[in-house]
């Protein structure tokens, strides 16, 4: 039976290209990068470049990224070393704002700081997954510290108008600045924009922005954190001091490489990859809408996005197939060789419904009928016609089958 993946949004095989340049440094090229002999310096000079390339690609300077073990630990590194500075010198507890529809690593993050006694604000969001402006400016306090914003939704696609939103917080910055009040920071997920959206932070205006590599057909377990010049935060990790002391730890030498050439490549390749990409998508989302009746569409509507004003990632498909729940959905494709997902990777180990779902206005119900579409390099238009192929008798199947429960 012929595998098909569509599962990019939850992770990427490695380029060949990628695994190319970190093969040296995983064997012949061991050395640490913290040693002066010459193994050492070797290891270090690579960790240099790696970062002198992504930070072109995110156009800052190098001394403003930090490495670190993936998205999650990005997020974290972001939101509790922005807290847990405040706090130090805070009268008043911390506030931090964050959208409804975050990955988890933001959402958990601010739970735990939550039980901190850490003042959390989660802004709502409209029935396409965009945040409003106004409702973020209502909801800063004297004490907000942080705001974090993901850039582009993992499960519904939507692309946030981070420039918009940066622009609101300058000038509310600016106020600030005269009431001496402290600076409010702006944090973007970044993990599944990079690759498929500009990562300019001069652009987006942001001071934190989180990336990965698992994303971007590179290493697992590798990323980093923009982290504006003159922006103040905490460690996460303590120890040895590497990454100017903000994250201790041997370097993970053949994944720095690994991430940099990673992001090289997509950068290289999105124009022409979004275009082809954009345009599966849209054959799959039209098909799918005349093959079965009653599905929708969640997220930003196709007819608005274009590569000039990008509004939903061009790899990305949600669908609620009213009355057939995506769980088993899953299963039945999977059965035939087709991996898809029910939205997160991180939280299918729990059954609750996506909270991304629920938060653009949908019930309990349709939320548990959301299923994701996530299309990559090897994604051909066949793959596609044999999922519109198979698809409407399972979801037949499974409607009767709940008509009768
Ligand atoms: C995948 C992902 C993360 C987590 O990244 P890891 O590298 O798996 O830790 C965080 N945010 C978003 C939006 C993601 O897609």
């Amino acid at each position: 039976m012929k595998q098909i993946y569509l599962d990019y949004a939850a992770t990427t095989y490695i380029d060949e290209r990628v695994l190319k340049v970190m093969q040296p440094f995983l064997s012949r090229d061991f050395g640490n990068p913290s040693s002066i002999y010459n193994s050492g310096m070797n290891a270090k000079f690579a960790i240099d470049d790696a970062r002198k390339s992504i930070a072109v690609s995110l156009n800052c300077k190098e001394t403003e990224i930090i490495f670190t073990a993936g998205g999650t630990e990005s997020v974290n590194l972001a939101i509790f070393g922005v807290v847990r500075k405040a706090l130090l010198n805070a009268k008043r507890k911390p506030h931090i704002i964050c959208s409804a529809i975050e990955h988890h690593a933001v959402l958990e993050s601010f739970k735990a700081l939550e039980a901190e006694g850490v003042e959390t604000t989660c802004l709502p969001v409209n029935q396409q997954g965009f945040v409003d402006s106004k409702a973020l400016q209502k909801a800063i306090k004297p004490n907000t510290v942080l705001v974090s914003i993901i850039y582009a939704n993992n499960e519904i696609g939507t692309i946030q108008l981070i420039p918009e939103i940066s622009r609101t917080l300058r000038k509310v910055n600016e106020e600030r600045f005269k009431a001496k009040l402290n600076k409010i920071y702006f944090h973007t997920d970044a993990c599944q924009a990079l690759g498929a959206l500009s990562v300019d932070v001069q652009k987006l205006g942001v001071d934190l922005l989180s990336f990965n590599g698992s994303k971007v057909y590179g290493p697992k377990q590798t990323g980093g954190l923009f982290v504006r010049f003159g922006t103040k935060l905490n460690p996460l990790i303590y120890g040895g001091g590497q990454e100017n002391g903000f994250r201790s730890g041997t370097e993970n030498v053949a994944g720095v490489v690994g991430l940099a050439k990673a992001i090289s490549i997509a950068n290289a390749e999105m124009t022409k990859e979004n275009k082809r990409l954009r345009s599966l998508r849209d054959y799959f989302i039209q098909s799918l809408e005349k093959k079965i009746e009653d599905v929708t569409l969640t997220g930003a509507s196709i007819k608005e996005d274009s590569e000039k004003y990008p509004k939903r990632l061009p790899n990305n498909i949600n669908f609620i197939i009213n009355g057939a729940e995506g769980e088993a959905l899953l299963l039945y494709l999977d059965a035939r060789g087709v991996e898809i997902s029910t939205g997160s990777a991180c939280a299918s180990t729990s059954l609750d419904p996506s909270h991304v779902i629920k938060a653009l206005g949908y019930n309990e119900s349709q939320a548990k009928s959301a299923i994701r579409v996530s299309l990559g390099r090897k994604t051909k238009k066949a793959d596609l016609a044999f999922l519109l192929k198979i698809i409407p008798g399972i979801v037949k199947e499974l409607r009767r089958v709940s008509q009768l429960s």
